[in-house]
């Protein structure tokens, strides 16, 4: 009898020196229950599943089952963590295969929470059930927001009890992304066994995500071009949208230039560049606004790490890496300065537009205005009858900015309609994941199914769903994140 799902999966990663992997096995758990299940993804992902059969599919995604098809694994790395550079290595996600898609595309299918790894140092091995449902949550969200992003499959439910600040009901999360390979995984490659395996790792990477720089006449420099680019635009994503992922070590940053590691992150509601929500981010490291700072400092660690790769000739290679890194904040600003323009509706450049744009976040700052509304607003042209939005700065600011549009010899009608693109109407805001979690965590999925719903388009405002914008007065202020292990 075939399985309950079916994979195509195939193997490259065990081609690699074993230094980069171990082979390891899921640990059962007492009751698999399959909770949620991502259809839309399966499909595209060319995984058929059979509807009748959920508990075996729960059985294959809890690890309880091993299809033959599968070769587990938990993959070696390294990592700054906070700027501090220590071993680590999958110590609760084990790898099942590479999922070759209908069109070809190539996907690690992971297991998060499956059970104890060589590299769990101190760890269970295993996750919460409302930390992989927020996962599943904000990893959807960041997809329908179309921002590149590791996905989720499905969550199981495992029977079992998880022992963290208090005892909590455990989960199996399938995590679904281009790659696994990390910054971290250069890392360790160049920081263990002398750095005799990097040029395989990158080697490996660039056939796996960039085959065209094959050909390049400087294969490191050109693959570390790539993934600042990669990196640029994902921050700039990052930024539109207000979120701040909370865990930016350079384990969590992924070559592929997914969003990857959800953890601690969360949306901003008011406007303030400071934000931060981590419980253990007490100096502010991974703030919403300090994540293009971090992710040129992140790339640093990777440049520094394929050093040996660059030239053997180690002056040669601080040149051209420090020649290449520092690319960064200019190709980040310009970046971010267009992006800044399509949510004002702008699509040519003005000299004076840093400072268009910088007035209106100022004003949002110091009024504490909601990040995701006053766009909203201003795309709609219609304001809340509140003190901060009936403001003479905030009209000036308009007038100033009607005009800009008006350079453009386009209607200010044009212009809102091509915001619609580019600003979200509906964003997971804090309390309402927050309230979703925790009914699910009482056995209730009503809450979380209608969220799920509404971050699934993002883009489209619906009236009957106004009360998803709304964000509770001073909710934040003590609001915080945490790592979920
Ligand atoms: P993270 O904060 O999720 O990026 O995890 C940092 C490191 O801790 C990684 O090596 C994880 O695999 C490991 N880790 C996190 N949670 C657990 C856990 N419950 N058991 C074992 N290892 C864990
Ligand atoms: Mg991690």
């Amino acid at each position: 009898m075939s399985a309950a799902i079916q994979f195509n999966f195939d193997t490259t990663y065990t081609n690699l020196p074993s230094f980069f992997f171990s082979e390891v096995v899921p640990t059962a758990v007492a009751n698999p229950q399959l909770v949620l299940l991502n259809q839309g993804l399966a499909q595209r992902l060319g995984i058929p599943f059979d509807e009748n059969r959920i508990s075996e599919i729960g059985k294959i995604l809890s690890g309880n089952t091993l299809i033959p098809e599968t070769t587990p694994l938990a993959q070696a790395y390294a990592g700054h963590q906070f700027g501090n550079f220590t071993m680590l290595g999958d110590g609760r996600a084990i790898l099942l295969g590479e999922q070759i898609s209908p069109q070809g595309e190539r996907y690690d299918i992971q297991l998060k929470g499956a059970g104890r790894t060589p590299y769990s140092r101190g760890g269970d091995g295993r996750a919460h059930f409302a930390a992989m449902l927020r996962e599943y949550l904000m990893s959807e969200a960041l997809h329908y927001l179309r921002i590149p992003t590791s996905r989720s499959l499905a969550v199981v439910w495992t029977g079992e009890p998880v022992y963290r600040e208090r005892t909590r009901p455990g989960a199996v999360l399938t995590r679904v992304a281009k790659s696994h390979l990390r910054v971290g995984t250069f890392e360790y490659a160049k920081n263990f066994q002398g750095g005799a395996y990097l040029q395989d790792l990158l080697n490996y990477a660039i056939a796996r995500h960039f085959p065209d720089l094959d050909e390049s006449e400087n294969k490191a420099i050109a693959f570390f071009e790539q993934v600042m680019e990669l990196q640029a635009a994902l921050i700039v994503d990052w930024m539109r949208v207000g979120f701040i992922h909370g865990v930016m070590n350079t384990d969590n940053m992924c070559i592929a230039g997914e969003t990857i590691d959800y953890g601690p992150c969360a949306f901003m509601n008011a406007y303030e560049p400071k934000t931060v929500f981590s419980s253990i981010d007490t100096q502010g490291r991974y703030a919403y606004g300090n994540q293009p700072y971090i992710a040129h400092w992140n790339l640093s660690c990777l440049i520094s790490a394929l050093l040996p790769a660059i030239s053997s000739n180690k002056e040669e290679a601080v040149k051209l890496a420090e020649a290449s890194l520092q690319k960064f904040p200019a190709f980040y600003e310009a970046q971010w300065l267009d992006m800044m323009r399509s949510k004002l509706g702008l699509t040519q450049v003005d000299v004076k537009d840093k400072q268009l744009i910088d007035r209106l976040l100022g004003w949002m700052q110091g009024q504490k205005a909601d990040f995701t509304n006053t766009f909203f607003y201003l795309q709609e042209g219609i304001f809340p009858d509140t003190a901060t939005y009936q403001s003479s700065i905030l009209e000036e600011w308009i007038s100033d900015w009607e005009q800009r549009i008006a350079k453009e010899n386009r209607s200010k009608a044009d212009a809102q309609t091509t915001m619609r693109n580019v600003n979200p109407a509906f964003i997971p805001r804090n309390h309402r994941v927050e309230a979703a979690l925790s009914a699910a965590e009482k056995g209730d999925m009503e809450p979380f199914h209608q969220l799920l719903e509404v971050i699934q388009q993002p883009y489209l405002f619906r009236p009957s769903l106004e009360s998803y914008q709304e964000v509770p007065e001073s909710f934040d202020e003590n609001y915080q994140t945490f790592c979920g292990t």
